[in-house]
């Protein structure tokens, strides 16, 4: 087996076991491979090893690497996972089949707009800042009621909540915040976990699971 394929089936086993001391139906968690910085010849043998679901989290480098790849494998589906500037939502909703990353009014109003213009709905996550850090991505824990009535009320299709938690600390109270703050809000899912903390995230109820240098070896 090529390196890339016992890669992925080493991780699709840890989802699996997770999932089994969690009690849970695997077919409850979806893997998105994270292929960003890292070039088609990298991402090619996980889509031949069986891989359908990827992340990037930038725009313009999403554009360059998929198209080709996309045309060759239609099942793919492609998850936008980094932030996202408001003049990007005409391409973000071309590209892509699902957005982590809405996180704020006026990226509610670009969103709706380009959905609208383009006559498609992209499901997406809302992302909440988790730690309440400075530097970090996210809606405040205080913002979020009222930038999910606004996302419901542009009829902008809800997938359900995201975060990333501090760097360098035990993971796991955050991800029951976030757990708690979508069955709190009725949202089904729950994109959390990487590389470092996949399983325990699984334990607390993740549905998506963004696994990056686990599958790919370090980022260049
Ligand atoms: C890069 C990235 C990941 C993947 O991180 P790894 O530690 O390489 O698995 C997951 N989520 C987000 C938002 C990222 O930017």
């Amino acid at each position: 087996m090529s390196e890339p394929a016992s890669l992925l089936e080493g991780i699709n086993a840890r989802i699996a076991q997770a999932a089994k001391i969690a009690r849970r139906d695997v077919s409850e968690i979806t893997l998105i491979a994270v292929s960003k910085t890292h070039p088609v010849e990298r991402i090619a043998p996980l889509i031949a090893a069986g891989q359908r679901v990827f992340g990037e989290n930038r725009v313009q480098e999403a554009q360059e690497k998929w198209p080709a790849l996309r045309d060759a494998n239609p099942d793919i589906a492609l998850h936008l996972i980094g932030q996202l500037q408001s003049n990007k939502a005409d391409e973000a909703v071309a590209l892509f089949d699902c957005i982590h990353s809405l996180d704020r009014s006026s990226l509610v109003a670009a969103l709706a707009k380009a959905m609208d213009k383009a006559g498609r709905q992209v499901p997406c996550f809302v992302q909440v800042n988790i730690g309440a850090e400075e530097q970090k991505g996210g809606c405040a824990i205080a913002d979020l009621p009222t930038l999910l009535a606004e996302a419901r009320a542009a009829n902008i299709p809800l997938a359900g909540l995201m975060c990333v938690p501090p760097f360098g600390i035990e993971p796991a109270p955050f991800f029951a915040l976030l757990d708690k703050l979508a069955e709190d809000h009725g949202l089904a899912g729950r994109s959390m976990g990487m590389s470092d903390d996949f399983e325990t995230a699984i334990m607390l109820g993740a549905t998506h699971v963004r696994v990056g240098s686990a599958l790919f070896g370090a980022r260049g």
